[in-house]
């Protein structure tokens, strides 16, 4: 070919892909997941890992209402960079996702959506109903978790409604029943009025709430000079507040703190006993004139003392117990061991009856068998009428002294958001102190690696101060307790291998044997009480508490038939699972197998907006993750989870989300200018020797080393926030302002196959194999995309982490002495580019190939300059550059106009322009490289 024939531009080697620079993410990462399903890319991961090490994070069961919101994504979203990374890291780490099927909120909604058909319904229909509004939920929720592009094993899940996962907890239930772990008792728990149901703490949200306060005096019976001889002969009360008058009537006992200092105070000839601490507000608030201290004494001094009831015809204890505070109040605390877990505390160690005048619709009640009476006002009446009664009551019994009406921070059921009681009912527990749970569980804590450290503390302080479990609840949608009653004499059967023979029905047909089944049915014929010989039996009604359920899940799923062991390396939650999940679970593998089913567990933080405020629809500044997902795709859900620190709490706004978009453009455009730079690279055939390649590409190669070996520690730390920033920073700094900027002169201009091209080339393909590898868990769907660019086999996911060695293989000891010379050049690179910018706004050139670059050195640069001069030019992507040893210190470079011409196919002046004289407009270096690729034309 006559070279003056040849058009330049083709002589260029330009960069080609498909790998398309918009990534219309909302329409590609949905085929990319029906590509993953359709090739069962979770069994070919699950395949390559056979063998390997086993990493177990085990899943945190959702509950299976309502779809998911951006904590849930982000949940699942940590847990999937988890699973990823140990994936490429080399462990087999399965991921068995699962669902909270039973339980309150679901049978509510059904409840709601039945209406008045629920009348009609047996238990066994109600539950169906149940079943079917939770697997709508868990088949939605499923679909969404997948849309994120989290893998897992979706097509089996582990769910608490599974028949075989429903026998796991009856069973569990049953060997802590075997064990001597569980007691049935009348204890009061937090009550929910409107769904007739025991609440456990975590159900239980504090809201204001708007209650009396009262300060009531009981008279006191006992002989006054036992405390003080100075009371002798004198009328003296007791004085209590309570913002609660309705469980007055319950009161059977006075609380004073043993060593508070308590006054006998003289108002108009009464003498009230006071904590000296709140005398002063308790002259405030009772508006006394003229009191007066007539004795001083310790509270021990109460101990035992008698009082009167203010309007009921019995006595009030006193007591000393050491939750008496001095915080508000008189310092004397009423005490109703029916209504409060620390008044049903003191009252057993007084021997107090638990005493409960109210029904589990909230209505007082006179109950059976004991022997003072209700004032005739209450019966009938609802807790929330009865403090107004009370109040007259006490009025007209000349009890009360005060009366105020405060807002306050309440206990509220969390479904529906009605205020709580505490209420004495028959419910099953499980005895903290039983075989020694609490110690066994407080040692068993020691041994987990808990993220963030203060978690241990947190939970060390849950469980040693907590009360028993109570297990049992009155409703429907769960599993049945199964313990039978004695229809005589109410004796419970408890007989194991009865017990097992109904769990073993509940493996085969679901739990709901029991509401189809009588008693008659589920007993073996010619069962006899062992208490009266009787052989009619009835069930227990109850169902247990659903946080049993998920807190069996360990029980249920850390099983080899799953690929799973016990116990999991990593449960993963938010910190609302300290008294959740994490809890339950903990005494379930304490109390059953003796350990802690977790090794470490690390808690997320809650997502904000950008102004750090809770997510609310009233506030409108919700943002869901489909929304994301439709405008930039799942990826981006993705780059945020990694851009912030987990831990801690994190916050998204529209704004946040726009720079992230344009964070993913770069990191996008980073691959695509390697994978544009590759397409006529074939590694096996042209990559050059690490020790051949040229000094720059090295540079970069080692830069990339640091990055990736930085990078595997901080994801064995899950430190996912680094890693995002460390490769961001990389591919924003390192590469696309230095590395690629330099570079693309001698990618397009060299001679394809030259030394100079294929160094560049086999650098570019080093990095982009590693960086493809090292960011996969992160963006799953972007780097499956350049995977398939690469021309590599199967899945990025089957794939493993990048070692760092790899990226500099065959760059020996002696080559990386000379890299580090190229720091210092990029540093005195950073110097030039400031003065040629400055050039161009002042328009004295337009682009730096205009310019000649004078640069001016001292004693300690210029050496190291002189040695780099023929690749300073092309660092500063200047045509010429003069070197100067003037400078006393550092270095300073002056611009002027290139001198010679401008080639017509680099663009660089030079002074050889058409010394070939076959290409007149080209300078010799591009005459070389044009005649070698018509050679090979
Ligand atoms: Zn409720
Ligand atoms: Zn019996
Ligand atoms: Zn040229």
């Amino acid at each position: 070919m006559n070279p003056a024939n040849v058009d330049l531009k083709q002589t260029l080697n330009l960069p080609q892909t498909n790998f398309s620079m918009k990534a219309n993410l909302p329409q590609a990462e949905p085929k990319m997941l029906a590509r993953w399903a359709a090739e069962d890319l979770y069994g070919e991961i699950r395949r390559s890992r056979a063998g390997k090490p086993v990493y177990i994070l085990h899943d945190g069961p959702p509950y299976a209402n309502g779809r998911i919101h951006l904590g849930t994504a982000f949940n699942k979203i940590v847990k999937d960079f988890i699973v990823k990374s140990r994936t490429l890291a080399g462990y087999d780490s399965p991921y068995v996702p699962g669902w909270d099927c039973h339980g309150l909120p679901i049978e509510h909604k059904v409840d709601q959506e039945l209406g008045s058909k629920k009348a009609q319904m047996t238990a066994a229909q109600v539950r169906r109903a149940c079943r079917k509004y939770a697997e709508k939920w868990v088949n939605l929720q499923r679909e969404d978790f997948k849309r994120l592009g989290v893998l897992g094993r979706w097509d089996d899940p582990y769910l608490t409604m599974k028949p075989a996962y429903q026998a796991v907890i009856a069973r569990a239930f049953v060997d802590f029943l075997d064990k001597g772990y569980v007691y049935k008792g009348l204890k009061p728990v937090n009550w929910c009025i409107h769904d007739r149901t025991a609440l456990a703490e975590a159900e239980v949200e504090y809201e204001n709430h708007k209650s009396p306060s009262v300060w009531v005096r009981f008279v006191l019976e006992s002989d006054p000079a036992s405390i003080d001889p100075a009371l002798a002969g004198k009328q003296v009360y007791g004085l209590i507040w309570t913002t609660t008058p309705w469980t007055l009537p319950a009161n059977l006992g006075i609380a004073f703190h043993p060593k508070f200092e308590y006054v006998a105070v003289e108002v108009n000839g009464e003498v009230y006993i006071v904590a000296s601490g709140l005398l002063e507000a308790t002259v405030k608030k009772c508006g006394w004139t003229d009191p007066a201290v007539i004795a001083r004494f310790n509270g021990h001094s109460l101990d035992r003392s008698v009082f009167r009831h203010p309007f009921i015809n019995r006595f009030s204890l006193g007591m000393v117990a050491d939750h008496v505070t001095l915080e508000q109040g008189t310092g004397a605390v009423h005490t109703a061991p029916g209504h409060g877990q620390e008044d049903y505390v003191v009252g057993m160690q007084y021997g107090l009856p638990v005493y409960c005048p109210v029904d589990p619709a909230g209505r007082f009640f006179d109950p059976q068998g004991f022997e003072s009476h209700l004032p005739p006002e209450l019966p009938g009446k609802t807790v929330w009428e009865g403090n107004q009664i009370v109040v007259e009551i006490l009025k007209k019994h000349d009890a009360l002294l005060a009366i105020e009406h405060i807002e306050h921070s309440y206990p509220h059921c969390w479904r529906c958001h009605n205020a709580t009681i505490f209420r004495a009912t028959d419910q099953w527990f499980i005895g903290m102190d039983n075989n020694g749970l609490r110690q066994r569980a407080l040692d068993a804590i020691k041994g987990v690696k808990w993220t963030p450290e203060w978690g241990q503390e947190r939970i060390s302080n849950m469980v040693a101060s907590r009360p028993d479990w109570c297990i049992s609840r009155q409703r429907v949608w769960g599993v049945p307790i199964v313990v039978f009653y004695c229809s005589a004499c109410r004796e419970p059967l408890t007989d194991r291998a009865i017990l097992d023979s109904v769990v073993d029905l509940f493996e085969q047909h679901s739990a709901d044997v029991w509401f189809e089944r009588t008693a008659a049915e589920l007993v073996p014929a010619g069962t006899a009480c062992k208490k009266c010989g009787a052989t009619e039996f009835s069930k227990e009604n109850d169902i247990l508490d659903v946080w049993f359920d998920s807190g069996s899940s360990h029980l249920a799923t850390l099983r080899e038939e799953n690929g799973l062991r016990w116990p999991a390396d990593l449960y993963l939650e938010g910190g609302d699972q300290y008294p959740g999940w994490f809890q339950s679970s903990l005494l379930i593998g304490v109390g059953l197998r003796d350990g802690a089913p977790f090794r470490g567990c690390a808690t997320h933080g809650w997502t904000l907006d950008g102004d750090g405020r809770a997510m609310s629809k009233s506030v409108g500044n919700v943002i869901a993750p489909e929304e994301i997902i439709k405008e930039y795709g799942a990826e981006l859900v993705r780059l945020w989870t990694a851009s912030v620190e987990f831990t801690e709490d994190v916050r998204i706004s529209p704004m946040i989300l726009t720079r992230l978009s344009e964070a993913y453009r770069k990191l996008r455009n980073t691959f695509r200018y390697a994978l544009g730079n590759l397409h006529d690279f074939n590694p096996e055939v042209d990559a050059v020797p690490g020790d051949q390649l040229l000094e720059l590409d090295q540079w970069i190669l080692v830069r990339a080393e640091e990055v990736v070996a930085r990078c595997r520690i901080w994801y064995d730390e899950f430190a996912f926030h680094k890693v995002y920033r460390a490769v961001y920073d990389f591919a924003t700094v390192d590469l696309s302002s230095i590395y690629f900027d330099v570079l693309k002169d001698r990618l397009y201009t060299s001679a394809p196959k030259s030394l100079a091209r294929r160094s560049a080339q086999t650098a570019l393909h080093r990095l982009a194999f590693a960086l493809v590898r090292l960011f996969a868990p992160i963006l799953s769907f972007t780097m499956e995309e350049v995977w398939q660019h690469l021309n590599q086999p199967g899945s990025v996911h089957t794939a493993y982490f990048p070692e760092s060695a790899e990226l500099t293989e065959g760059i020996g000891a002696d080559h990386r002495k000379r890299v580090e010379n190229w720091n210092r050049l990029i540093a005195v690179r950073e110097n030039v580019l400031k003065s040629l910018e400055t050039a161009r706004q002042d328009k004295f050139i337009g682009g730096s190939l205009e310019a000649r670059v004078v640069l001016f050195a001292d004693a300690e640069l210029f050496p190291l300059l002189s040695q780099y001069s023929s690749d300073l030019a092309g660092l500063f992507i200047v045509s010429q550059v003069e070197l100067q040893n003037h400078l006393s210190e550092g270095i300073a470079a002056t611009i002027f106009h290139a001198t010679g011409a401008k080639c017509e196919r680099c663009w660089k002046y030079t002074e050889d322009i058409g010394s070939v004289p076959e290409l007149p407009t080209v300078c010799a270096a591009c005459a070389d490289a044009v005649q070698e690729i018509i050679g090979n034309a």
